[in-house]
């Protein structure tokens, strides 16, 4: 097959774990949605409600597939903003059959009507529905089937304590160590039938922000790179020409990363502080820059939190080629 005729959406489909074993990383999660999973086929009950959060890019929406492949029933997919008013919920509610999924992304993003129709759904697998306009309009119970709801979420810290509470399992995704996201350019080049040399995939992994969605995607603009350039075969040197060329940071950070670094460091002598503070000079909501940018910049090193605030690390001069002790470099 010719495949430089295949677009990017079909590549993700054919990369994208179909179960279990083929999920690389995450492995507390994984262990733990194993037994629950085994556990309801066993009693031959739906899954109960799962709850996912984490950064864009770490497998939510991967997981979810595989649960529903390894519980054998369909998924259907949604998304918090999508989701306008109850009726849309109500139709995709009672088109499950029992056991089936529902996933709904971004559920930060519901409405507060719509969520909180869920919430009956949810606990009692019932739904109220209004029947005819005027003042012949009623409401009447409907009972759905036992259905799992899978929500994903970037922002954890958004979802109300009553949703919360309605979900058995909750999972926190982390951010991947190279070594993980190394396998998983492995496995990718190899369904995609890409050659590439061990140093070449470490390039990719290293510079891929913790992150399997930046990882694929990176070793395609790579392969790129490496067929119109070479052979199509992915070296260490078309590999490295090609990352600097897209202008991929060696360290994986991306703009948003580099301007909370060199904030802290110009604006505010290094740090101390504060989240809020960083937040506004940079332009982004102090939840995204909590959940989203600072675990990765505190584990790759970046930054320290203090009691007192954010602080640069000595890792952060160094990577913005900036000498901490020599002032004219600060500015
Ligand atoms: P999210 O829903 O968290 O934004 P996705 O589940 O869409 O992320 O994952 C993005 C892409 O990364 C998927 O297409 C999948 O191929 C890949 N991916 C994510 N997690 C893993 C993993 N643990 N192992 C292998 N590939 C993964």
């Amino acid at each position: 097959m010719d495949l430089s005729k295949e677009r990017d959406t079909d590549l993700d489909a054919k990369i994208r774990p179909q179960e279990f074993d083929q999920f690389c990383g995450q492995e507390k999660i994984l262990e733990n949605l194993k037994i629950f999973v085994k556990a309801a086929l066993l009693r031959g009950e739906a899954l109960d409600h799962v709850l996912l959060y984490g950064p864009p890019g770490l497998g939510k929406t991967t997981l979810a597939h595989i649960v529903a492949h390894e519980m054998g029933v369909n998924m259907k997919i949604t998304s918090g903003p999508v989701l306008d008013k109850p009726g849309d919920l109500a139709g995709l509610l009672t088109s499950l059959e029992e056991g089936d999924i529902l996933f709904i992304d971004e559920i930060h993003r519901l409405s507060h009507v719509v969520e909180e129709y869920l919430y009956s759904a949810m606990e009692d697998f019932t739904i109220d529905i209004m029947i005819d306009k005027g003042p012949g309009a009623r409401s009447v119970q409907l009972s759905l089937n036992h259905f799992t709801l899978i929500g994903a979420t970037t922002r954890s810290g958004m979802i109300t304590a009553p949703l919360r509470a309605r979900f058995g399992i909750n999972s926190h995704l982390e951010y991947y160590d190279a070594s993980v996201l190394l396998k998983i350019v492995r496995r990718s080049a190899s369904i995609l039938n890409i050659g590439i040399d061990e140093e070449a995939a470490c390039e990719i992994a290293l510079r891929s922000r913790g992150t399997p969605r930046i990882a694929n995607a990176l070793l395609r603009r790579v392969r790129d790179f490496a067929q119109v350039m070479g052979s199509g075969y992915i070296d260490t040197a078309i590999a490295k020409y090609a990352l600097d060329s897209l202008n991929i940071d060696k360290r994986g950070l991306d703009v948003i990363d580099n301007k909370i670094l060199s904030t802290i460091i110009h604006k505010f002598k290094g740090g101390p502080v504060g989240v809020g503070t960083i937040a506004t000079a940079v332009g982004e909501d102090v939840g995204t820059l909590e959940e989203v940018y600072e675990p990765f910049l505190i584990k790759e090193g970046f930054i320290h939190r203090t009691p007192r605030g954010r602080e640069a690390t000595e890792l952060a001069y160094r990577h913005l080629g900036i000498d901490k002790y020599n002032p004219e470099t600060l500015f």
